[in-house]
């Protein structure tokens, strides 16, 4: 029997393995699996070069649960090792044996295909295990099976068996604290998470199979009876549908896919993109449009980003553009560095390459359906906008090559680019500072009678809704100059799209002077800007309006990202401009101060009804005065 020191430096490596190498102790089953996966891998490659003759179809993994013996064992029949190879690559810790095996094998496909790049891999085993052993024979001819055995110490001992299947065993003996993975449960949990997909079938337990009665009994209705028995149970789907090439699949298969990923989300997506790179990276993957609900944070960390096939992450977190972990689906790519921290990750070029690559792909994906399927595209938009929005506002590229499918849904329900839009528009509603002027409304039940005064001006009023419109309208502004965004009760009407013509006023200067200080002291001058202006006379007497400008402001610093600090916490300020066109102000004006009270509070009651800023008790109170005014008649 040999015995020996673990060629590592520390005195004692394994508690700091214990304690620092995974904050999630589930992973050492990933890390066994993958082995196993990758010692398999390494009998095709072999094969493929004629320097075996094991037959591949009969690879597998399985997952063995000993409870009373409180062992969880993983086995493959892959390549195994030599007690020389154990020697080698478990002994000496640091020296990792698929780095060697690529390095021999480089050229062939199969690179891409061993996972072992993750760490120290086999070594996590001792987080949950108080001895661990390997029983495992080589494929090469004449080899004598090897158990090693280390029981978490820096001794191990290692000797010559019988075993008669090549291929290895790694057999945990689950340590007091982590009982947990002796739980079928548990165990089936982790490979669930982990294994899913990984390329070589991996068994665990047993499944219920039905069969057809040997004897060819049949029931009354002339089927052959079912019998049942356990089976092995399959714990994954070998060919995952982004492993395939898109030609193979329908749209149905990828539908399934993504019942597959997500067995709890019954909703389908509205659509998928398959990417697929291997220069200079190599990435493939199938990413998903869920349809978007209001509330973005949940349907984050749905991106599962694996690496040959292995489960790593749920976060993509500086991996992939923020506004594309929105997105569903998979991203499976070797060239990822998994063992840098997070905000390393940002600076790694190849990530970089691969962040800029996807969001390239996404743009084009939309803009191909925009250009050839619009209708449909139209049709999705509703679900997508929220989407493209964040991506325009945070990713420059994104925002350029949005530009071209961006679309504005206007009042009448139509769509228009930003392109036909300005066309449509621009010589009506061009103000005489030559900016185009582009009405919009937040809300076309609120605003109705803001929307319905400029649509009988002939002015066009888009649908601008959901959190980012006024950062988007603001860079968009910053894109075009030409532009200039306004929410239909951003001003007067007469004010919105300032032309050159000025309308008569009823009011004299004297009049307005007197008038002024009675209605401020009505509707409170910290709350509200009183002024005169003379509007249309179907116009109504006072309209409350709210400065673009200041609106935007207080709503960018209510979703953060826009440094407005220094705005404190703005107060809700309004104006209240008095259409001194107006005949009823006219009256107002000439009337005793007792009646042009009583007049002024109705009229401003109404114009606060009007936008939506008549509530509680004050409108209870304007219900009981009308109901009062009506009934002295
Ligand atoms: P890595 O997988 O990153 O190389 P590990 O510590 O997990 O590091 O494994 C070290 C080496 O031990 C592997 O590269 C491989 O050569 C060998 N090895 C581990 N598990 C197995 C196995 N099940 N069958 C054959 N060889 C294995």
């Amino acid at each position: 029997m040999q015995s020996g020191s673990i060629n590592v430096q520390t005195e004692n490596i394994f508690p700091i393995i214990k304690k620092f190498l995974y904050s999630d102790h589930e992973i050492f089953l990933r890390e066994l699996v993958s082995n196993a996966v990758d010692a398999s891998q390494k009998v095709k490659t072999l094969k493929h070069v004629g320097e075996l003759k094991t037959d591949p179809s009969k690879l597998k993994v399985e997952v063995l649960l000993d409870k009373d013996a409180g062992t969880l064992t993983v086995r493959d029949n892959g390549i195994g090792m030599t007690a020389e190879e154990v020697d080698k690559y478990i002994n000496q810790i640091a020296f990792s044996g698929a780095e060697e095996f690529v390095n021999k094998y480089k050229d062939s496909d199969a690179k891409n295909a061993i996972i072992g790049h993750f760490g120290l891999g086999f070594y996590s085993a001792f987080m949950v295990a108080a001895k661990v052993e390997i029983i495992t024979r080589s494929q090469k001819p004449n080899s004598t099976a090897v158990r090693w055995e280390c029981d978490g110490s820096p001794n191990y001992t290692m000797e010559e068996t019988s075993k008669k299947a090549k291929g290895t065993d790694i057999v945990l003996h689950i340590a007091e604290d982590s009982k947990e993975f002796l739980e079928e449960e548990r165990i089936s949990g982790i490979l669930n998470k982990y294994c899913k997909f990984m390329p070589v079938p991996v068994i665990f337990g047993t499944r219920t199979e039905q069969y057809d009665d040997p004897s060819g009994e049949k029931d009354e209705d002339g089927n052959v009876n079912q019998l049942s028995r356990e089976v092995p149970a399959q714990v994954n789907n070998p060919e995952p549908a982004w492993t395939k090439a898109p030609v193979d699949l329908k749209d149905e298969d990828y539908e399934e896919f993504y019942r597959e990923l997500y067995p709890m989300n019954f909703e389908d997506p509205l659509f998928h993109i398959h990417l697929n790179v291997d220069y200079p990276f190599n990435l493939t993957g199938i990413l998903f449009f869920p349809k978007l609900k209001q509330n973005m944070e949940l349907q984050r960390n749905k991106i599962h980003l694996y690496s040959n096939q292995v489960f790593i992450t749920d976060n993509v977190e500086n991996i992939v553009p923020d506004f594309l972990t929105l997105l569903h689906g998979v991203i499976d790519s070797p060239d990822i560095p998994l063992n840098v921290s997070r905000s390393y990750l940002q600076e790694d070029s190849n990530v970089k390459k691969i962040s800029s690559h996807i969001s390239k792909k996404v743009a084009d994906k939309l803009k191909s359906m925009f250009n050839n399927e619009r209708e449909d595209f139209e049709s999705k938009w509703d679900s997508l906008k929220v989407f493209i929005e964040y991506g325009m506002l945070t990713d420059e590229k994104f925002f350029d090559r949005s530009l071209k499918f961006l679309l504005f849904k206007d009042t009448e329900g139509r769509y228009e680019t930003l392109e036909e839009l300005k066309a449509s528009i621009g010589e009506t509603q061009k103000d005489k500072n030559d900016k185009i002027v582009v009405l919009y409304t937040s809300d076309a039940e609120g605003q109705h009678d803001r929307i319905r005064k400029a649509r009988e001006r002939g002015y066009k009023v888009l649908q601008l809704e959901g959190p980012l419109v006024s950062h988007l309208t603001s860079r968009l502004e910053q894109h075009d100059s030409e532009l200039q965004f306004k929410r239909v009760d951003a001003d007067t009407l007469e004010k919105l799209i300032e032309k050159d013509e000025e309308l008569p006023s009823l009011l004299s200067k004297e009049q307005e002077e007197k008038l002024q200080p009675v209605i401020e002291e009505i509707v409170g001058k910290e709350k509200y800007d009183v002024s005169f202006a003379p509007m249309s006379q179907d116009e109504q007497p006072m309209v409350i309006t709210q400065s673009e400008f200041m609106r935007r402001m207080k709503e960018q610093q209510a979703v953060g990202g826009g440094g407005f600090t220094m705005f404190g916490e703005m107060p809700e300020k309004y104006n209240l401009v008095v259409n001194s066109n107006h005949p009823l102000v006219e009256r107002v004006a000439d009337k005793s101060e007792d009646d042009q009270k009583a007049m002024v509070k109705q009229l401003a009651d109404l114009a606060r009804l009007n936008n939506g800023l008549l509530k509680g008790e004050e409108l209870s109170k304007f219900v009981e005065r009308s109901v009062e005014m009506l009934s002295s008649k």
